[in-house]
């Protein structure tokens, strides 16, 4: 074959991943008479541009665009895409659809501050690291206006209102990227799109106070991490909702969230560290509030602050945004004496007793203020916190704590304030937003979820995130395939022909009942006995048959994720699914005087029955309660028949650098995101073989000359088969649908060839 876009060509340029063979292998004497750029992998592993020179056996001789000449193996060359495709808007558009040809495009834009570029159906986004002048009022009006159609995030928002206000459905707008590839960002960004239309005279007080959302969800739910200094620990779900006339009439979020344990280098909750810097002194002294570096909730990492960010006036900005989704002065008064009591929880300390058999709590200032701040006596606290009262069916019994209990049950009662705080701030916007209450059928949500995590050593919460991921992935998958699917079979096409690899598996490892990990994670913490390495033994025991498990040494695993093998270990997984709050807290925080805690402990007495064991099992989950696993699946199964219903637009998030710096494109670390994310699978699935598309019209208007005067039948479908027979097209090369020919990458080049030589 003499032309580079036959034979052996298609099938890996389709297949992307599996590129080790060369797409050069047949035409290499083409690239060479014809002096083809072709990409060539140096041994570092990185791929240089180049052309080839000579060849000898499996040899290639190959003079690299740096100057230097290299001999390669054959299988290191790819070809590369002509000039004129270079910094294409949209990979489709690239003739050779290999790794380097993709990543090359994506940075060649990247340099040129074109963050973002279209990948089929979805949006690439990577990371810029820097503001880039590409958002505000002007730009929105050119995109609402149509005088560009350069990929935006605003060209994805715009075009889900266009299809919300003509067709009345209700869409999505779905970004995922790992931690730091910016979502968060991402997200603002459409909804600032989204509240720059929606806002007409009435709309724009609500478009106002959902922007303002971000500042407070992010002092509450964000720290920071290695990562990113702004990383979400929730996944948000925020729903705007519209008139008939596509004015804003309301917003509703909807969380999912994990608390994390802080690691060093990492903050806690951006929200401690304002409160400390920003509470202006008297707030200060009536909270007994000292510097963050006093707190050894925020004091156990080295990091207590950011460079660049200014807590003290992010606190400001905390509280005005507080004050536009009307949550009252007093309430704030009574949040903030909470985030203060969980800080001084966190300094309670014990002293041993019993010949260090049992633990007292230390009365000193911490144990004082906190009871203060909560609203009870200290008195009270302290004997919750070592010694508690248990009162059983018939009679009461006093247990006295272990010092690893102690520690459990005041971190415990810590976090139940600090999530019931989060929970119920989100109730109180989602008050403030439903202004109007008119849920019309007429939305747009945006999911900005926790993305994929693998790190050296991994726990329950990536395990949680990663199977939220797989969730979203095959939400992805099957929408896109859908698509392709359903232009397919329109047009009379045998959709066998395409495949398509689904994660089912991988989910069912996950969610299947009674063996699946959720369920015997769940029955494991219903069993005082059982310990990490029993846990892990278990999912060795009933899992194996899953290909996506794979068993690994002690109380390790691993899953094969979509998007990677994660090496999992089950260290701390029982405890952290067990999660709850010592029914003692409940007496405990009812009788506090602070209105917010009795809401809160009343709330959640309400969900779940009291138990009725007489003994203390700080260990034991109680099985008429959920646990963490469970509570997670609820929430994410929740956004997720939220999004089902909706029309998806899919944002993939790159991060570019793991410096967090501008200007830096790391070509290893983009390739395993777009590996990950499934964009180039994505690319792949839309050209699904037959990229070309033409209808019966165009394609014989424009090859028809090239047939023979007795050969030309009358229509256009009759006219396409005879061209393609004409030209011996391979019967794998194209497809013939009712109303358009399906061509193979490149079929469309070598007739035009053809037609040229004419
Ligand atoms: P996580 O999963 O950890 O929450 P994320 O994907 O939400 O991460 P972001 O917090 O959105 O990541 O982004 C990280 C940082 O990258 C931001 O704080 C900001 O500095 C920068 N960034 C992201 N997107 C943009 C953008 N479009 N323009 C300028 N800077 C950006
Ligand atoms: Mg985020």
């Amino acid at each position: 074959v003499e032309s580079p876009y036959g034979g052996s060509l298609e099938d890996c340029r389709t297949r992307p991943e599996k590129i080790a063979k060369s797409d050069c292998d047949d035409n290499i004497g083409y690239f060479i008479k014809k002096k083809l750029c072709v990409w060539c992998r140096l041994p570092s592993g990185l791929w240089e541009l180049g052309t080839i020179q000579s060849t000898s056996g499996d040899a290639a001789l190959v003079s690299l665009s740096s100057g230097n000449v290299i001999k390669v193996h054959r299988v290191e060359l790819l070809p590369a895409n002509p000039d004129v495709l270079e910094g294409v808007d949209d990979l489709i558009q690239l003739s050779y659809l290999n790794e380097p040809a993709v990543l090359y495009n994506l940075q060649c834009r990247y340099s040129q501050d074109m963050i973002y570029s279209k990948a089929g159906p979805v949006l690439i986004a990577i990371n810029p690291f820097k503001d880039v002048q590409i958002y505000g009022k002007d730009s929105i009006r050119a995109y609402r206006q149509k005088l560009t159609d350069k990929p935006h995030v605003y060209a994805v928002a715009d075009a889900a209102y266009d299809e919300m206000m003509t067709d009345d459905v209700n869409q999505s707008i779905i970004i995922s990227g790992e931690s730091g590839a910016g979502k968060t960002e991402t997200a603002k960004v459409a909804m600032q799109y989204l509240a720059a239309l929606g806002s007409g005279s009435c709309g724009t007080e609500h478009a106002n106070a959902i922007l303002q959302t971000n500042c407070i969800l992010e002092a509450f739910g964000n720290a920071k991490t290695s990562r990113n200094q702004n990383a979400s620990r929730f996944g948000k779900l925020i729903e705007f909702h519209f008139s008939t006339a596509g004015r804003i009439c309301g917003a509703f979020i909807q969380t999912c969230k994990l608390v994390a344990q802080l690691e060093n280098g990492e903050r806690s909750y951006h929200v401690f560290y304002q409160l400390c810097a920003g509470a202006p002194s008297t707030l200060k002294e009536r909270l007994n509030l000292k510097r963050a570096s006093e707190y050894k909730y925020l004091n156990q990492s080295d990091c207590l602050e950011i460079d660049g960010v200014d807590d003290a006036r992010k606190f400001h900005i905390l509280v005005e945004a507080l004050d536009v989704v009307h949550v009252c002065k007093e309430d704030q008064e009574h949040m903030f004496s909470l985030l203060a009591a969980v800080l001084w929880l966190g300094n309670i300390s014990f002293r041993a007793i019993d010949n260090e058999k049992h633990v007292e709590v230390l009365a000193d200032e911490a144990v004082t203020i906190a009871a203060m701040l909560m609203g009870c006596s200290s008195q009270e606290l302290m004997l919750s916190l070592s010694t508690p009262e248990i009162h059983g069916s018939k009679d009461s019994i006093v247990k006295r704590l272990t010092l690893r209990q102690a520690i459990d049950a005041r971190d415990a009662l810590a976090k139940f304030i600090y999530v019931s705080l989060f929970d119920w701030l989100v109730e109180q916007i989602n008050k403030s937003l439903a202004v109007g209450k008119c849920r019309t059928g007429r939305s747009i949500s945006i999911l900005d979820i926790h993305g994929f995590e693998s790190f050296q050593k991994n726990s329950f919460e990536q395990m949680c995130i990663n199977y939220a991921n797989e969730r979203l992935q095959q939400h992805f998958n099957r929408h896109l395939f859908k698509l392709e699917q359903e232009e397919c079979e329109l047009d009379g096409l045998d959709w066998t022909k395409v495949d398509f690899q689904d994660n089912q598996e991988c989910l069912n490892l996950f969610e299947k009942k009674p063996f699946g990990l959720l369920s015997m994670l769940d029955e494991e913490s219903n069993f005082p006995k059982a310990n990490d390495l029993t846990l892990a033994n278990k999912f060795k025991q009933h899992l194996n048959a899953n290909s996506c498990f794979k068993e690994e040494k002690g109380s390790t695993f691993s899953i094969r994720h979509h998007a990677g093998e994660v090496l999992y270990d089950t260290s701390g997984f029982l405890k952290k699914n067990r999660d709850r709050l010592p029914s003692v807290f409940f007496q405990l925080l009812s009788s506090c005087r602070c209105r917010l805690l009795q809401l809160f402990t009343s709330k959640e007495l309400k969900q779940f029955q009291k138990p009725e064991n007489d003994s203390y099992q700080i260990d034991a989950l109680d099985p008429s309660k959920s646990s963490a696993g469970i509570d997670f699946k609820g929430q994410l199964f929740k956004l997720m028949h939220q999004l089902e219903s909706s029309k998806p637009h899919f944002i993939s998030c790159i991060r570019p650098n793991s410096k967090q710096l501008p200007g830096m494109y790391e070509v290893n670390l983009v390739l395993q995101q777009l590996r990950c994310c499934g964009v180039l699978e994505v690319v792949r699935i839309s050209r699904s073989g037959y990229p070309t598309r033409m209808t019966h019209q165009e394609f014989a208007g424009r090859y028809g000359f090239l047939l023979l005067e007795d050969d030309l039948p009358q229509d256009p479908l009759s006219l396409s088969i005879a061209i393609l027979k004409r030209f011996s097209v391979l019967p794998e090369m194209y497809q013939i649908g009712y109303t358009k020919v399906f061509l193979r990458t490149g079929q469309i080049a070598s007739l035009e060839d053809k037609r040229k030589k004419v």
